[in-house]
């Protein structure tokens, strides 16, 4: 696979500390997806986001547990 980056971008492959990533499936397509989702943005976020397997959007539910940890729900949007 040929891909081209920007060398400024290859930095972003650090591990990352501040963010937290799920592994999900979307509902379109079926295909196992991951999300980053930002701790910053608060104990219960909602957004939309597009599938970039087949780019139809999700309605991503992010919600933190007492124990600090993340839930997440992706829906068909
Ligand atoms: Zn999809």
């Amino acid at each position: 696979m040929t891909r081209h980056r920007r060398p400024d971008e290859e930095d972003d492959d650090e591990p990352g500390l501040l963010e937290d990533s799920f592994e999900g499936t979307c509902p379109h397509c079926g295909e196992s997806v991951t999300l980053a989702i930002d701790p910053s943005g608060g104990d219960h976020q909602e957004y939309v986001e597009d599938c970039e397997i087949c780019c139809r959007p999700w309605l991503v539910t992010v919600s933190a547990g007492d124990d600090g940890a993340f839930s997440v729900t992706i829906d068909p949007s």
